[in-house]
């Protein structure tokens, strides 16, 4: 299990100006026209919004698409949101786009996805911060790797950025989901549990990439209790010049957030702590219970590990994998436990099976032996 790594962070009220309720930052994927800008900033006025993004510079895919307006796009954000009271926050990649945004004084800035993936340009970016205090926002990489995302927020620490917060929008795992980037909620559990003080966003709409989707991702980030959504909001999402799937109207992201249930994280009901608490300690007790019978089939293996290898047997018999799978999958079916969770399970359980297997054949097993010896007796 990874370290805790305590950073002094400042709180999100402190920089954000908002403690009674998520943060809100909204607005188009790009700044396309100046008419764009103020329009859209103009609707997501009418409802809590706290800060208009817009992406001034487009890392795309392809050349071929819109890659942003650049440099005098910084002006149309800023003047939108003077005109709106509304903080501005925009994308920046490399030490030019965070003076370029110093200068406009832009009121929070974000690290995307494809930069936060590379350490050369985080150094830049960091170095760029060193004595500054802007606010800065650390999208996760765009593959699931979590001591990149760590890492990224920990450089721009280092140069003494205080306001810190992380993204979360998703990751690029190359398997078909209904998503356009997987969410893998463990990973943002995880990244919560080894820097506990540092406020997380969502991005839903880069997790869905689809805006029917967006509400949903929205209410499960407010079911782990993160800390703000960042929505991309267009005045005609279908006309938008970059992701034009997944923006939503500004009157759409109103009835979202209307519609939103923030959970606190926790309750002054009697009753209900009360409950919890015995419930927690049936849960510790199953878990118990549940680490006692892994080790006990462990113990299995290895016998059977030990008989294979004296019988120059395989470890991998896969007609008996395929039968244990089957027939655990029913069971599981029966008990209405769901298929891909049980699945999931089996695959590791299997895999340190025939890892332990693997080492006894090789003869390597003496250390993982011997350990195993140990515990029994105690
Ligand atoms: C964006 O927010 O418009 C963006 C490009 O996001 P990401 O870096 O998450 O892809
Ligand atoms: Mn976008």
């Amino acid at each position: 299990m990874r370290n805790v790594i305590e950073l002094e962070i400042t709180p999100l009220a402190n920089w954000s100006g908002v403690d009674d309720r998520p943060l809100v930052v909204a607005g188009p994927c790009s700044a396309e026209t100046e008419a764009q800008v103020l329009q859209t900033a103009a609707e997501l006025a009418r409802y809590p919004v706290d800060y208009l993004r817009a992406g001034v510079w487009k890392a795309r895919t392809r050349p071929s698409s819109f890659d942003g307006a650049g440099d005098e796009a910084l002006q149309w954000l800023k003047r939108a949101g003077t005109e709106h009271n509304l903080k501005t926050t925009t994308e920046v990649a490399n030490a030019r786009h965070v003076e370029l945004a110093l200068r406009h004084e832009i009121d929070a800035i974000w690290i995307g996805a494809r930069t936060t993936a590379n350490p050369f340009s985080v150094q830049e970016l960091a170095d760029a911060l060193r004595g500054t205090d802007i606010p800065v926002m650390v999208k996760n990489p765009i593959n699931p790797d979590l001591a990149l995302w760590i890492g990224a927020i920990e450089r721009v620490h280092k140069a003494g950025v205080r306001s810190l917060a992380a993204i979360h929008r998703g990751f690029a795992t190359g398997d078909e989901t209904r998503f356009r980037n997987r969410p893998m909620w463990d990973l943002v559990i995880e990244l919560r549990r080894m820097i506990t003080n540092i406020p997380i966003l969502n991005d839903p709409s880069h997790v869905a990439g689809r805006r029917d989707l967006v509400y949903g991702v929205s209410q499960r980030a407010m079911d782990l209790g993160l800390d703000g959504l960042i929505i991309e909001a267009h005045a005609d999402p279908e006309n938008a010049w970059s992701d034009a799937d997944q923006q939503i109207t500004p009157h759409r992201l109103g009835e979202i957030l209307a519609r939103l249930k923030v959970r606190r994280t926790s309750s002054d009901n009697a009753q209900f702590n009360a409950s919890l608490e015995e419930l927690r300690h049936d849960i510790d007790r199953i878990d118990a219970e549940i680490l006692e019978v892994l080790s006990e089939r462990m113990r299995i293996v290895e016998q059977i590990g030990e008989s294979k290898r004296a019988n120059n047997v395989t470890t991998l018999q896969v007609d008996r994998w395929k039968a244990i799978l089957e027939d655990r999958m029913e069971r599981a079916r029966a008990l209405g436990l769901d298929h891909e969770y049980i699945k999931a399970i089996y695959d590791v359980i299997h895999e340190e099976s025939n890892r332990l297997q693997s080492a006894i054949m090789s003869g390597q097993n003496g250390e993982a032996a011997a350990l195993r010896d140990a515990m029994r007796r105690e």
